[in-house]
């Protein structure tokens, strides 16, 4: 893990072609906050031995309030330990941002590969070494086998069941999810959540490509918190695509490792390409084998349900 002792939240600097913006003010009170309070939404390292108990508890300190941003903040918000932050333009969607690939890896591949991953069980965890292989068989490393994350907070609560159920050992990554999952829904409150990932840039993933997968996410954010907009997704899937067209889309899908089998994934994934996915690296009609009109046609019937809380 990274160094412990360090708070304070940073920005990385930018390419020096790039002129940086003004800071923008919810990082801004993000940074105050961060300074005054200490960041109680960060990773704080691995878990200190118990303290003796003390002999008057102090009263707790009033937790800050997970920081909302915008999504145009984002490309400039890069926390050097993981984070966790909530989208100013539909707040029942979190985020969880990762230093590096290999740091969401180890927080979230395993509830990748029991949520959606192809071939795989949906009623248990897999161990580290069937994780290793079954990433091994699809030709990735733990780093790729997914850019983002994205799962219903009941998804991640069932991840967490699972592995009390079977007594499975989390690893820290894993902790530290579950602490965020705690987080937000005390915070939101009841109905839907949507926890989301991205990493920073780095070898595998430039600043393009990482605002591409954040856009991707926070698509199948707002599926998992706008039921009426789900709703419009399945119904498009169903009946506004062709069997043809379905079929190109489930192909494309099965090769980037989807469960074809999950239909509300596909739906999902389906809209997320379609409607958040500009990075022609990531999304192209080639890809789907689809006349590029088509697609556009298809783009139309799934935008006409998205309305923004
Ligand atoms: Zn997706």
């Amino acid at each position: 893990m990274g160094p412990a002792d360090d708070d304070t939240l940073r920005l990385k600097p930018e390419a020096p072609s790039r002129p940086r913006p003004a800071l923008p003010r919810a990082l801004a009170v993000l940074l105050g906050i961060g300074a005054v309070a200490g960041l109680t939404w960060y990773w704080t390292g691995p878990t200190p031995p118990p303290a003796p108990p003390p002999v008057a508890a102090p009263a707790p300190a009033p937790r800050a309030a997970i920081p909302l941003v915008a999504e145009a903040d984002l490309a400039a918000l890069l926390p050097e330990r993981p984070a966790l932050v909530r989208l100013a333009e539909n707040p029942r969607v979190f985020l969880l941002l990762f230093p590096d690939l290999n740091l969401q890896a180890a927080a979230l591949n395993r509830v990748a590969a029991l949520v959606e991953k192809a071939g795989l069980p949906r009623d248990r965890l897999l161990d580290p070494a069937e994780l290793e292989a079954a990433i091994a068989r699809s030709g990735d490393t733990p780093a790729t086998w997914y850019l983002g994350h994205d799962y219903r907070a009941a998804d991640l609560a069932r991840f967490f069941a699972l592995a009390e159920r079977d007594r499975v050992p989390l690893n820290e990554a894993e902790l530290w999810v579950r602490d965020q999952l705690a987080l937000a829904s005390a915070e939101a409150g009841a109905g839907p959540l949507a926890l989301i990932s991205a990493a920073a840039p780095g070898p595998q993933m430039d600043a393009a490509m990482r605002a591409s997968v954040l856009r991707h996410e926070i698509g199948h954010g707002h599926y998992f918190t706008l039921p009426g907009f789900a709703e419009h997704v399945r119904q498009v899937w169903r009946e506004g695509f062709s069997e043809a067209e379905r079929d190109g889309f489930r192909s494309f899908l099965t090769r980037e490792g989807y469960d074809p089998t999950n239909e509300d994934l596909l739906a999902n994934e389906a809209m997320a390409y379609l409607l958040f996915t500009p990075d022609p690296r990531f999304f192209s009609p080639d890809q789907v084998g689809l006349p590029p009109a088509v697609v556009e046609r298809l783009r139309g019937l799934m935008q006409a349900g998205l309305a923004l809380p």
